[in-house]
């Protein structure tokens, strides 16, 4: 086992397993995520036998940098996994403070069409401790203060549930990592029975649904998990979401020319999302390698915008980070080829 798969409460579990004061989880907790030790023999108040222990029953093993490309607010790393995958992680440079980018998935089975990422086929989950050493390496390693995380990376995370929320629970632990809950936002393609589980946890980040086509025909051409899991329970979901939590919900809408972006798609959405607590973010199209879509024009994009504000949705539109680097969302797909 990998010390960075265990949040607090498995640790507690773990000591109470053979008889030691669950208090102890606080201890390793801290030792490794605010004093950053890499070896529990550091971890000196604690006696020489629970060291010993531990050192028996978990590794400390971190992810391998491949290639770093960066530019001025945007840097993208290519790590290796223990078992060759490799996996892509983004760095976001805001003025309010650093993101990270998390992948969850080595690949992705959404399969959906204008997304780079969907075309490279899920090959595995992500176990807890890869996604946390992606941000651990770029706190600890690299020395980069890390403020906001988002789960926008390659992969669903709802696909990959369990690991999810452990991760989760590891970042935001104020004994550990304590990023603040709110900062830390999963974005899903639209799993719903995982958005309604996830809704009744106790405590709940921020989310995104990415949502991309007002009605159930346009989003199964764009999205296949749309067939699956269509929109009007999906928005269900989503309200039970922002009931629960007393949170806006964040709707990710990418603007493609001439497909999504008409001021009846506009209409469309505004009537979809009347009744909900939301933000819906305007995402200019970022033309990948594969496909053959081509981003609204800017008209396009503030006539849509002015829409929706006309008819009472909160709206924004984002500035992308990193598309002249392939590093902007959907364009991870980790497609290196050469030897780790
Ligand atoms: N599977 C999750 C997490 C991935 S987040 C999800 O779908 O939400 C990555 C985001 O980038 C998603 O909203 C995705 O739809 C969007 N995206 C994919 N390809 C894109 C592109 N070429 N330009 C802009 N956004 C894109």
């Amino acid at each position: 086992m990998n010390i960075h798969d265990q949040t607090i409460t498995m640790l507690r579990n773990y000591f109470q397993s053979f008889g030691e004061n669950p208090a102890k989880a606080k201890i390793v907790t801290r030792a490794i995520y605010k004093e950053h030790i890499t070896d529990f023999s550091q971890i000196t108040t604690l006696s020489a036998t629970i060291r010993q222990k531990l050192a028996e029953d978990f590794s400390f093993t971190n992810l391998t940098l491949i290639t770093k490309s960066e530019t001025q607010d945007t840097s993208k790393y290519l790590f290796g996994l223990a078992d060759g995958h490799t996996i892509e992680t983004v760095l976001m440079k805001h003025n309010y403070g650093n993101g990270v980018c998390i992948s969850t998935q080595v690949g992705c089975n959404m399969n959906c069409v204008f997304c780079e990422s969907g075309k490279l086929k899920k090959v595995r989950n992500l176990e807890t401790h890869e996604m946390v050493q992606q941000l651990l390496y770029i706190r600890d390693v690299l020395q980069i203060p890390v403020s906001h995380v988002v789960l926008m990376g390659i992969g669903e995370p709802f696909d990959n549930y369990d690991n999810t929320m452990a991760f989760i629970d590891i970042v935001t632990e104020q004994a550990g990592i304590d990023i603040a809950t709110r900062h830390v936002t999963i974005s899903t393609s639209g799993i719903t029975p995982r958005i309604i589980e996830y809704a009744n946890r106790p405590v709940l980040n921020s989310l995104a649904i990415s949502l991309h086509a007002p009605n159930d025909e346009l989003r199964n051409q764009l999205m296949p998990i749309n067939k699956a899991y269509p929109l009007a329970p999906l928005i269900e979901a989503a309200k039970l979401y922002t009931q629960k939590s007393g949170k806006k919900i964040t709707f990710a809408y990418i603007m493609i020319k001439d497909l999504n972006d008409t001021p009846d798609c506009a209409r469309q959405l505004a009537t979809l999302l009347k009744d909900i607590n939301c933000y819906v973010n305007l995402i200019p199209y970022n033309k990948t390698r594969s496909t053959h879509y081509e981003p609204s024009s800017w008209e396009r994009i503030h006539e849509f915008w002015a829409l929706l504000k006309e008819n009472g949705i909160k709206v924004t539109v984002r500035r992308e980070f990193g598309g002249d680097m392939n590093a902007a969302c959907g364009q991870l797909s980790s497609d290196y080829k050469g030897e780790i």
